[in-house]
């Protein structure tokens, strides 16, 4: 009986072991796991390249029915959300305006580094508290309807796109990211919780400084070598990563 249940044939009439099966059936579903993780790095490479386009849509579809403005509450509170296990990776990976940023208007910008003033704690606190009250206000103005507070969404949402492309026209394209009030809230996060999952900076590294120079929010990522790269800022756009001649900054960089 035992025999039985340890040994099968199969389709060429050859006897397979339960530790050959079980062994091939793990190699199937390695093989699935890889080809799944691989369609899903080329979907988030896309989204990161071309999700401006869903920003343009909204904004296109924002002025036909002010209530579509309501899905930016998602947006709004993602990369809050995301930072809890992985810092700022919603700002630099998922965030449609940041695709904005990096796609477009970082290819006609000057570039120029941000002013430090735009990076204080005092501004992102003064963002934070005028962009929440505006909101606050707005609402309330609004008497609560879905339609109303889409109209309030929506403006705010125009007005500091537009800020942000300005700012990127004359320096760093992610500017705005310096001081986006749901970046620093997501930041705030971060320090707190310290995820483990963000980029490190391998001890191979040679101090070329070209990954400082690269960064659009101005951080020194080879000051963390031999480390985790834990900048509660840092938005994990990749720059530095493929700008480093050694290749030593990754999510696997030993
Ligand atoms: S670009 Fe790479 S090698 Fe150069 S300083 Fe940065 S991490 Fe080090
Ligand atoms: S340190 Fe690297 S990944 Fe982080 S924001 Fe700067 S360039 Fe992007």
């Amino acid at each position: 009986m035992r025999v039985l249940r340890t040994f099968t044939v199969n389709p060429s009439g050859q006897t397979v072991t339960e530790s050959q099966k079980s062994a091939h059936i793990s190699a199937i579903l390695s093989a699935r796991t890889f080809v799944r993780s691989i369609a899903v790095r080329r979907i988030a490479k896309i989204w990161k390249k071309l999700s401006f386009l869903v920003l343009f849509a909204f904004l296109a579809g924002g002025l036909y029915d002010f209530r579509i403005a309501l899905f930016a509450l998602a947006c709004m509170a993602g990369p809050v959300a995301v930072s809890v296990f992985r810092g700022r990776f919603w700002c630099g990976n998922v965030c449609p305006r940041g695709s904005l940023f990096d796609s477009v208007l970082s290819k006609v910008g000057m570039g120029r580094k941000i002013p430090g003033v735009l990076r204080s704690r005092a501004f992102r606190a003064l963002v934070i508290v005028v962009m929440f009250a505006t909101f606050g206000v707005g609402a309330y103005h609004s008497g609560g309807s879905a339609y109303g507070i889409g109209q309030v969404l929506y403006r705010m949402i125009f007005c500091t796109t537009l800020v942000g492309a300005a700012l990127s026209l004359v320096y760093s394209h992610r500017s705005w990211c310096a001081f986006c009030p749901m970046g620093s809230l997501a930041s705030l996060v971060a320090r707190r919780k310290k995820s483990a999952r963000v980029l490190r900076v391998a001890p191979s590294c040679v101090s070329c400084k070209l990954c400082h120079k690269e960064c659009p929010l101005g951080l020194v990522p080879h000051e963390y070598k031999g480390d985790l790269l834990s900048h509660p800022d840092c938005i994990q756009c990749g720059a530095c990563v493929l700008v480093c001649p050694k290749k030593a900054i990754g999510y696997k960089a030993r």
